[in-house]
């Protein structure tokens, strides 16, 4: 309460939160008095105390997310895709195009990744782009390529859903739905792809802090689904030498955190081809579930992403140095 709280106002916040369910615990100090309130987290969010009279502030002592966080599930969760793992000792090496161009170069690409042992192949139909003038991506098109991919090579298919109206389409192809740095505050998203009954990747927002991001995953683990992985991406910073700025820190601020599984894209956060393989190092040392990364047989000619994107024919090199450090940690690729 504010140094000036009247004797009345501490009664009214203390008698608001017993109708509400809630004990209070005052204590009159030599300059405030403090109320601590005791109860459902849910009734004292509800009740808006920040705008009682007399109330100087109001400090949260509970983290708000509760399904996704160790408190409520303290051995790490394992996510199953089609025979495949992500989690808990099981790496996830997810590669594959940035976007969906054609048949031959999403096929092509396909059956390089799988033929390095990857876990899932990952590809974009629907493209969210910075410009309405950039290439959006083949949309139902790209999607049927995808599953042509997945048939023929036997990966599970990773692919980015930005609008609910094209989720039945999504789910029909796709066997984890991503939902995207840009979308990842989008909550009717969010609870919709809670109900698809489908393993859903979350990519961190590039202004999104850790606790929203796991803010993000609660709304689809309310919904029934706890098949969720996260994903650092890269933040954006004051720093211009790459993309974004990968936050390694968050890795095992997030394990520290929560029981779902935390990949990470090197990719989107480097920007640029020669940064992927030590960003990738780095989180496989970090103790990161996995890593998404983009692969290109022909990076120039890319219509999206191709600074960034890893040629076909250096795969095999890229994919020994993860296979090597993802032994060293203990782990296997799942
Ligand atoms: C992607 O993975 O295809 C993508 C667009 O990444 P992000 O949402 O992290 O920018
Ligand atoms: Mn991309």
């Amino acid at each position: 309460m504010s140094a000036h709280a009247t004797p009345e106002q501490i009664e009214d916040v203390v008698a608001r939160l017993a109708e509400a369910g809630c004990a209070a615990y005052v204590t009159e100090g030599k300059d405030a008095t403090v109320i601590g309130a005791l109860g459902e987290s849910e009734l004292l969010a509800a009740l808006p105390l920040e705008g009682f009279p007399g109330v100087e502030q109001v400090l949260p002592i509970l983290k708000p997310y509760k399904l996704v966080s160790r408190e409520i599930s303290p051995d790490p969760s394992v996510i199953e895709v089609r025979g495949r793992r992500i989690g808990h000792g099981w790496f996830g090496f997810i590669a594959g195009p940035c976007t969906v161009e054609t048949r031959a170069q999403t096929l092509e690409t396909a059956r390089v990744v799988a033929a390095e042992g990857v876990t899932l192949l990952r590809g974009g139909a629907f493209k969210p782009r910075t410009s309405p003038y950039a290439f959006q991506g083949l949309g139902l098109e790209g999607l049927k390529i995808l599953a042509e991919a997945r048939d023929e090579t036997g990966l599970p298919l990773v692919t980015e859903l930005m609008d609910p109206r094209d989720i039945d389409a999504v789910v029909e192809y796709a066997d984890v739905i991503q939902i995207g740095a840009r979308n990842m505050q989008n909550f009717n998203l969010l609870s919709e792809v809670g109900r698809a009954g489908k393993p859903v990747l979350i990519k961190r927002g590039p202004s999104a802090s850790i606790e929203e991001l796991l803010m993000a995953a609660e709304y689809v683990v309310k919904e029934g689904n706890t098949q969720v992985i996260l994903c650092e991406r890269g933040i954006k910073t004051f720093e211009r030498s790459t993309r974004y700025t990968l936050d390694i820190s968050a890795i095992p601020v997030l394990k520290h955190e929560t029981h779902l599984p935390v990949i990470v894209d090197p990719s989107h956060a480097a920007g640029k081809r020669d940064l992927v393989l030590p960003l990738a190092r780095a989180a496989v040392a970090a103790g990161a579930d996995g890593v998404i990364v983009e692969v290109h047989p022909r990076p120039e000619e890319a219509l999206c992403d191709g600074p960034q994107l890893i040629p076909t024919a250096e795969f095999g090199e890229f994919a020994g140095e993860i296979r090597a450090l993802v032994s060293l940690m203990g782990k296997t690729i799942g």
